[in-house]
């Protein structure tokens, strides 16, 4: 190659041309994959069970959690007993989503425990 410098100059050329598009190929790629997977390496570790002491809960995705209990969740006591947000009100689809999955049996005992306490 350091032999015949016509090559070089036109090797450095094409090489210098495709680096240059790898380069912005790669970058954009690089970007839009750790976007991607930085989000999700967040939300898994976010709802990651057990090591953090979270608590399963309906108005959560299946497998995640939220640090505490779930008949203390202001979303489960809204989709229960209609009981007001004392905080921010959360996204629509949030709700609809606990109200849905709070239809699992697996829920049955904490539901007649909530309903339960509600109770005068
Ligand atoms: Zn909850």
């Amino acid at each position: 190659m350091l032999a015949n410098p016509e090559y070089q100059i036109a090797g450095s050329l094409i090489t210098l041309k495709s680096i240059g598009e790898a380069f912005v190929k790669t970058a954009q790629a690089t970007r839009a994959d750790k976007g991607r997977r930085g989000h999700g390496i967040f939300a898994t570790y976010q709802g990651g069970p057990g090591p953090d002491g979270g608590k399963e809960c309906p108005c959560k995705p299946k497998g995640q959690t939220h640090r505490w209990p779930p008949h203390e969740c202001e979303v489960l006591l809204y989709a229960l007993l209609d009981k007001p947000f004392i905080r921010r009100r959360p996204h629509e689809g949030i709700i609809a989503r606990c109200q849905r999955q709070v239809k699992d049996p697996k829920w049955l005992s904490l539901i007649k425990e909530i309903k339960g306490k509600d109770k005068p």
